[in-house]
């Protein structure tokens, strides 16, 4: 399904025009403010697009890492990936073997909907934190770099308003078809994106499509990121999947089921959610199934109030780390990445929670969906 957005930054001149286009609804953003702080113009690379490892900013930032260590793993191919076959022994890939490593998959807060957002900023966005404010929640935004470059005024508004930031590459491509130093690009660009408006260095990031494998572990660990995936298909609203396959009745009613059927057997343990701030359609659904929690007493809670983390960016950032409501103060991080140098994390475990067939974390052509549900049938698993 699909929406592939396609904006331009215009180097210098800053006219910076995107447009997004989701599914059969297409929409046109209106031509943002150009990303700056103190005035300043900021060079950014070209939106959506990964960033070229050539440039000085790169060059700079893959001296401060050392990547030798990196598992071996064959470049996954196609968007998004194809499971290979057979399977490459070790990688560890959540998106075909549901192997989560280390990742963050489930949110360790009893009776919690962990409240994710995926593929924003977008203009619908102001309408979501309108709806968030009101109702007096806080969210964590998996930004798209480009985007956040786009409306650094929407960034600024998430962070005054208590929600908390997180990455979702600069072009959301799937990260195990990047190379390693490609991936440092698209982490690098979105951290600077979001620290150029903000002055805070993202912490969490949630991969493209759920796309991730020991290799992008071991460059997103040296990158100080710990990945959040989410706690299985029951938790994908499928709200990517309107207008094109799902109508919204159908994505309320299959949220509901999960939802129900948690408050019955597993208030144990929490849960993260798959949900955008992409257009107006998965906005729109956002504000019906958040009630659907609340009427269960479901609590609602940002990635760092399920993690307990006090500190949810990075050293480094050059802003006060901002309060997030609910979090305890001086509690640790529960979570952290730990890939060896061989790039082996300890014994891949199968979760559960893991993806089966149909999830599809966003952004999938309508081609690509078919092509996905040749592959499923074929016994192959894709996100
Ligand atoms: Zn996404």
């Amino acid at each position: 399904m699909v929406k592939f957005l396609s904006s331009s930054i215009t180097v210098l001149v800053m006219t910076i025009a995107a447009t997004h286009a989701q599914t059969q609804t297409a929409t046109t953003a209106s031509a943002p403010a150009p990303a700056t702080t103190t005035g300043a113009t900021i060079k950014y690379p070209a939106a959506n697009q990964i960033p070229p490892v050539d440039s000085p900013e790169v060059q700079a930032w893959l001296k401060e890492i050392d990547l030798s260590g990196a598992p071996k793993i064959q470049l996954h191919k196609g968007s998004p990936p194809s499971c290979p076959n057979p399977p490459i022994p070790d990688e560890c890939y959540w998106t075909c073997d549901g192997c989560s490593a280390d990742d963050i998959v489930s949110c360790p807060r009893e009776n919690t909907w962990g409240l994710t957002f995926d593929d924003g900023p977008s203009p619908d966005t102001r309408e979501l934190l309108d709806y968030l404010k009101q109702q007096q929640l806080s969210a964590t935004f998996f930004l798209i770099g480009s985007n956040a470059a786009q409306y650094p005024d929407i960034v600024k508004r998430e962070v005054a308003e208590g929600h908390h930031l997180a990455s979702h590459t600069w072009s959301h491509h799937a990260l195990t078809t990047l190379t390693n130093e490609q991936i440092v690009a698209e982490m690098k660009w979105t951290e600077k994106a979001v620290m150029d408006a903000t002055g805070l260095r993202l912490k969490y990031m949630r991969p493209p499509y759920g796309d991730i494998n020991n290799r992008v572990r071991f460059v997103l660990k040296k990158l100080g990121y710990i990945p959040v995936d989410w706690t299985g298909d029951e938790f994908d609203t499928n709200d990517w999947q309107m207008p094109d396959t799902m109508t919204e009745s159908q994505v309320i009613k299959t949220f509901e089921t999960s939802l129900n059927d948690y408050a019955k057997t597993n208030r144990s343990t929490g849960f993260y959610c798959l949900e955008h701030d992409l257009n107006s359609l998965t906005v729109g659904v956002a504000q019906k199934l958040i009630p659907l929690g609340q009427k269960l007493n479901i609590s609602i809670a940002s990635v760092p109030v399920c993690q307990g983390d006090a500190q949810p960016y990075q050293a480094g950032s050059t802003a006060p780390m901002p309060s997030i409501s609910g979090v305890t103060p001086n509690t640790t991080v529960t979570a952290t990445v730990s890939i060896t140098e061989s790039g082996a994390s300890a014994t891949p475990s199968v979760t559960k929670s893991g993806l089966s067939s149909g999830a599809v974390e966003n952004r999938v052509s309508s081609g690509a969906v078919l092509a996905m549900v040749g592959a499923v049938v074929a016994g192959l698993v894709l996100a």
